[in-house]
Formats: structure tokens, C-alpha cells, sequence
């Protein structure tokens, strides 16, 4: 389907353009407002208002003042909200497949698939509401009665990147309502009109006021700032880079407020003699070329046995030549726009220091003309150990090989990151594959799989990649705290 402007216009205008506050969306206090671009064109798509302190501040007295009640709605209702949620995204889901391609670029099939997972969210915590449960037990001694329930943490402060402005909020904002929490979510600033469109659907699934505000801003640490050191904040949850969650994370000190931390990954790609090339080649495309690379779970460096590493090449560059590049919204797109100037030009600071370094670009190797942030698919060897390009995250379509003889030496250059995010294995030896999970210094292993993502699955990373999950059982477990009462020997007289 080729996407026209006419297209395009109605579904701008369905986007709120206000802060929602306390079911009201309003200007921001200041008057203020910015504009999102498409970073296919440089140009901009709409302006929305820009958040301030006196904002976040209002937003923290909406959230604050309906929590008490909210903890009180029923966890069926609240599941039952969510059920709706995930119906109208369905119903939705072209419209908000090309928003996210308008203001973040990926093509819109890849734009679709995001709207999938998302969706997935709200339908797995719909369901995950009603499952918190407590315990009754008899103390060891044989006297107190222990009673542990579980209970909503509190008001919450949602940080979502702009990489999957969809799937981001819904990770957070699920799991969040499934618990009982009220919630100020602040979206990326290059990326915002998703989450209005997604809040503005929130309410009619019949979401209270106060329970969701959101707050775009261009001013992010100024706005959020007060709210981290505000007692009434009880918990903040992150996605974004490592560099600010370790920001966060000492401002979250001040407080002791709880935190979970969704940080920056550098995931290797280790392809095993016994792989199945094909299959390893079609895995490196998704873990790869997914989001054009921007991804915290991208595979970030190819790790690949010497004894089979011409054959991935060779396969691989003829899979990677072959992804057109172009605005997302075209049939032929298979690969957009990197998400701005700067995004696209640190790739290119990457892989010409590793060219310096006497890399050779197989395949691409330089940004693509004209407007928009485009960048080749590139396919790098002869990368040394050492080179930036292995250790920091790359983001873009780029994809570094290096290789391997041995085990040991794949785990040692595997885990040799202060990232510990995803890794990915091809192998055909279910056994390496199994050792593989326990020698690898990650919180998720792909084996034999380019995808991990899942709803039902616990996502998140050790080492520098952060602290807690999203998804699975686990996720819900983030908004609440344990609570235990003691209770008497009921045989004491
Ligand atoms: P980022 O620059 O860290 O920003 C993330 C969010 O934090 C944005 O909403 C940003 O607002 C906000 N922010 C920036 N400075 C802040 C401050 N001082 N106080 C409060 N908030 C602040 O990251 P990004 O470039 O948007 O996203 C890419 C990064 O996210 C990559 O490192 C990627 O690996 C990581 N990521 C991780 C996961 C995961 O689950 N582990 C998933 C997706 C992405 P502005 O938009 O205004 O800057």
C-alpha cells in the first residue's frame, strides 16, 4: 500500500495536540510548544505542546490525588480496560502503524509488526491483573500466622525512548494499570504523537482521569527533575540509554525511589561452525536490519567461526545489498531513515574509525544523499579487537564481523562489554547451545532466533544494561510491593 498525504492529514489531526492532565488535555502553562519531524524529510509533521515544571508538577497532583481510589478499582475492571485497550489498537492498527512511520521512520510493515507487539502487551497484563496473589502460611515455630499481599507501588514515572514509541509505552503502561499505579508517562520528544494517539485511546477504553497523564516535552531532565525528587513519587521506570539511566539512577538515591532501568545493550551474533548458514543469515537480517539497527537488543557484532565466516559473508552481504533503503511509507521501503542528523552521523564517526583502523566495508560504508537521515546497509570486515565500533552501541544498519576458533575465545569476545543485554547462538549442538545461555553475561539468548521480543517473555539486561523486566510474569511484579502482616497465635487465648 503506498501511503499518499491525503492519508496522512486526517490521521494528523486525530492527535491531540495538548498534555493530558487529569483526563483534560490541556496547553502547556507556558504556552509553549514544539515540532515533530519525519525524518525521512527533515520536515516537520505537527507541533505539540511542550511540558514544563509546572506541568510535570500538575501531572504528579493528578496521578497522586487518584491513586488511593484507582488501587481500589477491582483487578477485573482494571483488566477489563486493558482488554478494551488491546481491541481498539487492533482496530486501529494501520493508523497507528503510520504514525509510528511518520515520526520514527521505520518502514510501515516493520511499523506494523510494532503495533502487534504492543497491543500484545496490553492483552497479556489484561490478563496478568487478576493473577497477583498472596500467601497464608504457618510460622516455622508453629504460633504467627504470616499473611504476604501484594500491593500497587504507588504513582509512577514512565521514561519511554523514541525507537518503538508504541511498544515502549505500552511495556510500561499495562503492566502499570494491570497493578493498581497512576502514571505520568513522558515520551521521547522526537517521538510523542504515538502516545498521545495511544492516551487519547486509553480513555476511551474508559481509563479514569488522573490514572495516565502525559507529558512531551523538549526540556526532559528540567521536567522530570522535581518529580524524582518528590515523596510522592514512588517509582520510576526507564528505557533509554545507559549514560542517563545511571543519571537517573543517582538521582533516584536521593529518595531511595524504586526504579527499573531498560539501559543500552551490545549483543553479540556468534555463529558456530555446525550453524545452519541459511538460517544464521536470516537471523542476522532481523537481528540486524530490525529497526533499521536501532534497537537496544540489535546485534551489535558478528562473532562468527573462521572456518564458515566467507560463506556467512557472502550470504549475508547478498541479503543486505538487496534491502532497499527509502521513506518508510513507500511499498519498496525495507530499510528508513535513521531518527536524525546526529544519529546518522555517529554511525558514520563508527564505521570510519574502524575503516581507519583497517576495517573494509564488504557492502555500504557511507550516509545516502539527499534528504532524510538515510545511512547504507553496511557489512564491515577485518574489524580488530579494540575498535569503538565493537564497544559502543551502534544504532544504526551497520554490522561488524569478526571471528573465532574456539569456544572460550567466542564467550570471552562475547562477554568482553560493560553490556549485558541480549547475545544471539547458531549452532546445531543443543548442548553448546544450553552452555552457551550460562556462559554468556546477558539477560536474553536468541538460540538459533534473530527475535527474542516477546510479551509473555521477561525482557531486560544484567551488567550495564540495566536492572528489572518487562513482560512475562515478571513484569507486573515491578509495580507492586510486597507487604507482609504478622498475626497472632489464633490458638492463644
Ligand atoms: P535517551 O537519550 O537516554 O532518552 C530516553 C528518554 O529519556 C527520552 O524520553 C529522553 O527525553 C529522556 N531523557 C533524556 N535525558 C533525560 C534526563 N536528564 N532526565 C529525564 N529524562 C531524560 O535514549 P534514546 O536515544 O531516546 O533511546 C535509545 C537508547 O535506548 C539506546 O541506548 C537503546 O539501547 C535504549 N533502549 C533500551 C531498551 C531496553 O529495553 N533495554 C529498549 C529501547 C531502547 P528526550 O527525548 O527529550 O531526550
Amino acid at each position: 500500500m503506498s501511503i499518499t498525504h491525503n492519508q496522512e492529514d486526517p490521521l494528523l489531526a486525530s492527535v491531540p495536540t495538548g498534555l493530558l492532565i487529569n483526563g483534560q488535555w490541556r496547553p502547556a502553562a507556558s504556552g509553549k510548544t514544539f515540532d515533530v519531524e519525519d525524518p525521512a524529510t527533515g520536515k516537520a509533521l505537527m507541533a505539540i505542546a511542550d511540558a514544563g515544571v509546572h506541568d510535570s508538577l500538575a501531572a504528579l497532583d493528578a496521578a497522586a490525588a487518584a491513586q488511593g481510589t484507582w488501587a481500589k478499582v477491582p483487578a477485573r475492571e482494571r483488566g477489563e480496560i486493558l482488554r478494551r485497550a488491546f481491541e481498539l489498537v487492533t482496530a486501529r492498527a494501520e493508523d497507528f502503524a503510520l504514525l509510528i512511520t511518520l515520526e520514527m521512520g521505520k518502514p510501515l510493515a516493520e511499523a506494523r509488526g510494532e503495533v502487534t507487539y504492543a497491543a500484545e502487551f496490553l492483552r497479556w497484563f489484561s490478563e496478568e491483573a487478576v493473577r497477583t496473589s498472596g500467601r497464608y502460611s504457618v510460622s516455622p515455630e508453629g504460633k504467627s500466622r504470616l499473611l504476604v499481599t501484594k500491593k500497587p507501588v504507588g504513582p509512577c514515572l514512565l521514561i519511554t525512548p523514541w525507537n518503538f514509541p508504541l511498544a515502549m509505552a505500552t511495556r510500561k503502561i499495562a503492566p502499570a494499570v494491570a497493578a493498581g499505579c497512576t502514571m505520568i508517562l513522558k515520551p521521547a520528544k522526537l517521538t510523542p504523537l504515538t502516545s498521545q494517539l495511544f492516551a487519547a485511546l486509553m480513555q476511551e477504553a474508559g481509563l479514569p482521569a488522573g490514572v495516565l497523564n502525559v507529558i512531551p516535552s523538549t526540556t526532559a531532565g528540567a521536567t522530570t527533575g522535581p518529580l524524582i525528587k518528590d515523596t510522592r513519587l514512588r517509582k520510576l521506570s526507564f528505557t533509554g540509554s545507559t549514560e542517563i539511566g545511571r543519571r537517573l539512577l543517582a538521582d533516584a538515591s536521593e529518595t531511595v525511589l524504586r526504579t527499573s532501568m531498560e539501559l543500552g545493550g551490545n549483543a553479540p551474533f556468534i555463529v558456530f561452525e555446525d550453524a545452519d548458514i541459511d538460517a544464521a543469515v536470516t537471523g542476522a537480517m532481523l537481528a540486524k536490519l530490525r529497526n533499521m539497527g536501532e534497537a537496544c537488543t540489535a546485534a551489535n557484532r558478528f562473532v562468527v567461526h573462521k572456518s564458515v565466516a566467507t560463506q556467512f559473508i557472502e550470504k549475508f552481504a547478498v541479503k543486505m545489498a538487496g534491502m532497499t533503503t527509502a521513506r518508510g511509507t513507500e511499498p519498496e521501503s525495507k530499510v528508513g531513515p535513521l531518527i536524525d542528523a546526529k544519529s546518522r552521523d555517529k554511525v558514520h564517526e563508527l564505521v570510519t574509525d574502524a575503516i581507519d583502523s583497517g576495517a573494509a566495508a564488504v557492502i555500504g560504508g557511507r550516509p545516502v544523499d539527499g534528504p532524510g537521515y538515510f545511512y547504507e546497509p553496511t557489512i564491515l570486515t577485518g574489524v580488530t579487537e579494540g575498535t569503538r565500533i565493537l564497544s559502543e552501541e551502534i544504532f544504526g544498519p551497520v554490522a561488524p564481523i569478526i571471528t573465532f576458533t574456539t569456544e572460550d575465545e567466542a564467550v570471552r569476545l562475547a562477554n568482553n562489554t560493560e553490556y549485558g543485554l541480549a547475545a544471539y547462538v547458531y549452532t546445531r549442538d543443543l548442548n553448546r547451545g544450553i552452555r552457551m545461555g550460562e556462559r554468556l553475561e546477558t539477560g536474553m539468548l536468541g538460540l538459533n532466533t534473530g527475535v527474542i521480543s516477546n510479551a509473555a517473555a521477561p525482557f531486560g539486561g544484567i551488567k550495564q544494561s540495566g536492572l528489572g523486566r518487562e513482560g512475562g510474569h515478571e513484569g507486573i511484579e515491578e509495580y507492586l510491593y510486597t507487604q507482609y502482616i504478622g498475626v497472632a497465635d489464633p490458638y492463644a487465648s
